[in-house]
Order: structure tokens, then sequence, then C-alpha cells
């Protein structure tokens, strides 16, 4: 999910790229502060000095959000090893999420992959837990036991939210999995499950409302329940209507929609003569960039002379400005939609090439296949179900 603006990768773990959004910075400056001027001066009492608190502050910050890579990472290898692809995991307002380019292949695996995040954080809440015993035992700094108990605390609090089964969180998938188990059927069972979890959203919503308004000093605490709610509830529902999609594109070939009047560019070609003999002639957004036998080499922007300055564009060719074709970001006329769908929503350039022996032969943008959906939608017969 971007919530605001573009996600940055951090590092890469396992080969799974950790993002960060920018929202993120205000959950790390909440944690913070709720820890440095609220748990640690509570649990410390007022003599301790105030770097102390800002100190640990830190540390815990640190430590609860390498508890919730920890959770997302779990989600994010068993759904590699179960056959989903995973495009990475990013931390946001709301936590971390981890991002699959596809649903889970099996109900078994879907089950296993939601499984393994409460489990993990159970794990590292009793790992915890039992060397805080170990602290109460040896006598460890009033500090260092209080920062152990709130990280064993959150912790629990991770797996046990998740755990809820409102669909998206790892609960509501867990209860997916048993409804596809029990019925073979994805999106009967998404349904349902995306039902419960759009439910629990206004659930939360209604909590929250209820507390800002009842609970003195609770305006705060409510609002992030109404939000969280909204979330949630948006998050099912988009769910619902991927699978859907989905059911309706596979098995569909990309020869049946994709644009087949693709005017390619030679890759020696100068901006000058791009600008004026393709970008103003044929006014398509992305042009396909081809070598001397007419194998596609990378796409180039109808916008990307812009970057560069005008008394330059006679001795600048289109190669140094193209994007490189990438194996992945480029079909061939028999693959299926729903990789093409996968490939436009992976990508940041919503357009993807179709090429046949190395040879640009169409072209599919998002756009297309939602006007190829809408219209194939509108010409079945209908039937009575809703999203
Ligand atoms: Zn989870």
């Amino acid at each position: 999910m971007s919530f605001i603006g573009k996600d940055r990768t951090l590092f890469r773990l396992f080969g799974v790229p950790i993002r960060v959004n920018l929202s993120w910075l205000f959950l790390v400056a909440l944690v913070m502060m709720s820890l440095a001027q609220g748990y640690f001066p509570s649990r410390l009492g007022p003599d301790v000095k105030w770097y102390v608190h800002w100190g640990f502050a830190g540390l815990g910050t640190v430590a609860l959000f390498a508890s919730l890579i920890a959770h997302e990472l779990a989600h994010s290898l068993v759904a590699r090893a179960t056959g989903t692809r995973v495009a990475g995991i990013t931390l946001f307002i709301f936590g971390g999420v981890s991002q699959l380019e596809d649903e889970p292949p099996t109900a078994a695996s879907e089950f296993l992959m939601a499984v393994v995040g409460p489990l993990s954080s159970v794990a590292i809440g009793s790992a915890l837990l039992c060397i805080w015993a170990v602290g109460q035992f040896l006598d460890w700094a009033a500090a260092t036991q209080a920062l152990l108990w709130w990280l064993f605390f959150v912790n629990f609090m991770l797996a046990g939210f998740n755990s809820l089964p409102a669909f998206p969180l790892d609960g509501g998938r867990v209860l997916r999995s048993a409804l596809w188990a029990v019925t073979g059927d994805l999106r009967l069972a998404t349904h349902v499950a995306g039902r419960i979890g759009s439910l629990f959203g206004f659930g939360f919503m209604f909590l929250g409302a209820l507390a800002a308004v009842t609970i003195h000093g609770y305006v705060i605490f409510g609002v992030w329940l109404i939000i969280i709610g909204f979330f949630l509830r948006q998050a099912a529902l988009s769910s619902l209507q991927m699978v859907v999609i989905r059911q309706q594109l596979e098995g569909e070939k990309v020869a049946r929609f994709m644009s087949t009047d693709v005017v390619t560019v030679p890759r020696y070609l100068d901006l000058q003569r791009f600008v004026d003999e393709y970008v103003f002639r044929h006014r398509f957004s992305y042009y396909p960039v081809v070598d001397e036998e007419g194998r596609l080499v990378g796409l180039v922007s109808a916008r990307a002379p812009g970057k560069v300055d005008q008394q330059r564009w006679p001795h600048t060719t289109v190669e140094a400005l193209m994007r490189k074709a990438e194996p992945n970001s480029v079909l061939r006329p028999d693959a299926d939609a729903v990789d093409a769908l996968s490939a436009l929503r992976s990508g940041d350039v919503h357009r993807t090439v179709i090429v046949d022996d190395g040879r640009p032969v169409g072209m599919v943008s998002l756009r297309d296949l939602l006007g190829f959906l809408a219209l194939k939608i509108d010409l079945q017969p209908r039937r009575h179900d809703r999203i």
C-alpha cells in the first residue's frame, strides 16, 4: 500500500526488500514520545535523568521495529517457500505489511503464511519474558527490566491484534484459508472473510468514536481507532475486488486485448528527431526502443527529453534516457492476463511491452486491462452477485 508518496528501500533481509513509507516517521515519533515521556518516567520515577528516558525510548523503538520486521519476515519467507511471490515488506504508519504479488496458490499455503506471523511474535515475546524473569532473579537495572517488559507486552499485543479474524489481518487470513479449504472456492471464502473484516472495520470506527466522545483524554486514541477501522475496511473491500478481477482475467491471453499499433524507436535516434518525428506525431506516452535487428532493448517515456537541456537534444540518444527492458516487465502474447496485472502492479511504469521472438508486437496498459475487464463484464449474462 503506498500511503503517502513513494516507499524507500532501506535494506534487504534474505533477499526481501525492507521499505519505509514517509508515514512511518509519524509512528516512530509517537512511539519514542510515549516511551520517553509516558512509560519510562512512570516506571523509573522522577529521580532518573531525562537522557536515560530518551535513551531507553530509542532502544525500545529500534527493538519494536526489529520485532515488527521479524513478524513480517516470517510471513514473507513462508509465502516465498510456498510459492507466492513477495514484493517486499513496507513499514508504514500502522506498523508493517508484507506485500505479496499474487494470491497464495492453495488454502494450506495461505494458512501457513498467515499463522507464522502471530506465532513469531509470541515466540519473540516469550523469549523476552524469559530474559525479564532472569533479570528479576539477577536484580538487573530497573530501566533494563522496564524495557524488556514493554517489549514482551507489545509483541504479545502485536500477536493478539493480528489474530483478530478481521481479513486481511492474519487471523482473517486464517479464517479465509479455512473457508477456502472447506468450500474449495476462493471467491466465496474471500467474500465471507472480507465481509467480516469490513464489519470489524466498522466496529473499530464505532468504538473509536465512542471512546473519543465519552472517555476523558481518549481523543487521540479514539481517532487512531477510527483511522485503523477505516483502513481495515478499505483493505478488506479491495482484497475482495482483486479476487473478482483475477477470476475474470484468469485464462485470458494478453493477445486478446493488447494494443497492436506499436510505434518503436531505434536506440540511436537523437532526442530532437524523437520529439519531432515520434512524440508530436503519435502522442503515445511510452515507446519501445529497439536495436538494429528490431529487438526490444528498452522503453522510453515521451516526457523523458524534458530532463535534458534542449540544446543537447541533437547530441543525446534515446538509449541514454530509456529504461532497460527487464525480463519481468516483458510478456509474450500468450501470457495470462493475470500475469500482466501482476507485472503492471509491481513495476512503476503502468505499461508493459508484449514481445514475440524478441520483437515488440503490442503494448498493454492498466487502462487496456480495465477496459477489457469492463467490456467482458458488460457482455456477460447478469448474475446476482455483488462485490
Ligand atoms: Zn502479520
